[in-house]
């Protein structure tokens, strides 16, 4: 994932998401809601600022059979599982996940 701070890629550490250039400490997605009940701010889902995803052309769309869509890839919990694709829909925006 990447530092919402400062947009270095962070390589998790323990369970942790720590920023090695800024020291920003990136909460897991699906943590947010837990952690930010004391602080009474609200926190958003991780934006990342400036974005560029590759485009896949041979992905098809499952809701709209659309070809070609945009994929990140996110590193799962365990590091000796693989990577899972997160694509978006060029068409509809869909989004759906493969391994
Ligand atoms: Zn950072
Ligand atoms: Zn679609």
């Amino acid at each position: 994932m990447f530092c919402s701070s400062c947009g270095s890629l962070i390589i998790p550490n323990n369970g942790k998401y720590l920023c090695n250039v800024c020291g920003n400490e990136e909460k897991q997605k699906g943590e947010n809601k837990i952690t930010a009940k004391s602080t009474g701010k609200e926190m958003v889902v991780i934006k990342e600022t400036t974005r560029v995803e590759p485009l896949d052309s041979e992905a098809v769309c499952p809701k709209c059979n659309h070809k070609g869509a945009y994929y990140v890839l996110k590193q799962t919990r365990a590091a000796d599982e693989p990577e899972t694709a997160i694509y978006t829909c060029q068409s509809c925006s869909h989004r759906w996940r493969e391994y």
